[in-house]
C-alpha cells in the first residue's frame, strides 16, 4: 500500500493510461478523483474503481470547469497529494492540411489545459505533493502529422522545469512521464480492427528496440513510482517509457 491515505486527481482518468493509473492508485490505497468529458464512461469507471473513486465531468479546455472539479475533489477528500495531468488528444494532421481550430484545440487541451489544471490544484495541494505531467516521445521524435501535438508535449516538458523551480520551496515535485506508443483508444482507426491493430503493432515493434508496443500499465507503474516516496529526490525530470524508442540515434 504505497499510497495509503493519499488522494490523487487524474485528468482523463476514464480511459487508457489514466484509467490504468487510477486502478493502480486505488489498489495501492489511494482515493482517486478522475475527470473526463464523457459522463457515462466516467460513471461506469468510478463504479468499477469502488467507493474511493470520485467521477467529475470536466473538460480540460474549460478552465472554470476544471477549477470546479478540483475544488470538489478537495472538498470530498480533503487536501490533494498527487496530480496526474494526463488528459490529452492527438489531433494528427499533416502540416499542409492543418486547420487553425484543430491546432488550437490540441494546444488548448494538452498544454493550456495542463497549465491551468496545475494552477487550479495548487491551493489544494499539500506541501510535499507530487505532480506528474503526461508528455510524449513525439516531442523529440518528430513524427509526421504531429506538429501541434509535438509542440504541446515539448511545452509540457519546458513547463515542468519552471514549475519544479517555482514549487520546490513547498517541497512539491513536478516530473514528466513521456510514453512511447501505448495500446490505448487514442490510436482510433489505427487499431479499430484486429488486422489494423496487427499492422500497427508490427510498425511500432520495428521502431522499438524492445520489439513490442507498450501497455497502459507500463505507464501506470512509472506514474506510481513518481508519485511515491521512492521518487522523493526526483525533481524536474522527464522519464521516457518507450521500450527504447528514444534511446538509439
Ligand atoms: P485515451 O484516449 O485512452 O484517453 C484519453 C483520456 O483523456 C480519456 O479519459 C478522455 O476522456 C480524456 N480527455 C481527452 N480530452 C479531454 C478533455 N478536453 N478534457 C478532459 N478529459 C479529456 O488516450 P491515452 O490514455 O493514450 O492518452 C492519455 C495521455 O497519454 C495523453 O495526454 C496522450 O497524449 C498521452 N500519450 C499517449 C500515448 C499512447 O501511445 N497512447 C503516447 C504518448 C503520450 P473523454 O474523452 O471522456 O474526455
Amino acid at each position: 500500500m504505497r499510497l495509503a491515505n493519499k488522494t490523487a486527481l487524474i485528468t482523463g482518468g476514464s480511459s487508457g493510461i489514466g484509467l490504468a493509473t487510477a486502478r493502480r492508485f486505488v489498489a495501492e490505497g489511494a482515493n482517486v478523483a478522475i475527470t473526463g468529458r464523457d459522463a457515462g464512461r466516467l460513471e461506469s469507471v468510478a463504479r468499477e474503481l469502488g467507493p474511493r473513486a470520485l467521477a467529475l465531468v470536466a473538460d480540460a479546455t474549460d478552465i472554470a470547469a476544471t477549477e470546479a472539479a478540483v475544488a470538489r475533489a478537495a472538498e470530498r477528500f480533503g487536501k490533494l497529494d498527487i496530480l496526474f495531468a494526463n488528459a490529452g488528444i492527438p489531433g494528427a494532421t499533416p502540416a499542409g492540411a492543418s486547420r487553425l481550430e484543430v491546432f488550437e484545440q490540441v494546444i488548448r487541451t494538452n498544454l493550456t489545459g495542463v497549465f491551468f489544471t496545475v494552477q487550479a490544484t495548487l491551493p489544494h495541494l499539500k506541501d510535499g505533493a507530487s505532480i506528474i505531467l503526461n508528455g510524449s516521445v513525439i516531442s523529440v521524435l518528430g513524427n509526421p502529422g504531429y506538429s501541434a501535438y509535438a509542440a504541446s508535449k515539448a511545452g509540457v516538458r519546458a513547463m515542468a522545469r519552471v514549475l519544479a523551480s517555482e514549487l520546490s520551496p513547498r517541497g512539491i515535485r513536478v516530473n514528466v512521464v513521456a510514453p512511447g506508443a501505448i495500446r490505448t483508444p487514442i490510436w482510433g482507426a489505427a487499431i479499430a480492427t484486429p488486422e489494423a491493430e496487427k499492422m500497427f503493432e508490427t510498425r511500432i515493434a520495428a521502431t522499438t528496440p524492445l520489439g513490442h508496443i507498450g501497455e497502459p500499465d507500463h505507464i501506470a507503474g512509472t506514474v506510481l513510482f513518481l508519485a511515491s516516496d521512492d521518487a522523493a529526490h526526483i525533481q524536474g525530470q522527464e522519464l521516457f517509457v518507450d521500450g527504447g524508442a528514444t534511446s538509439s540515434p
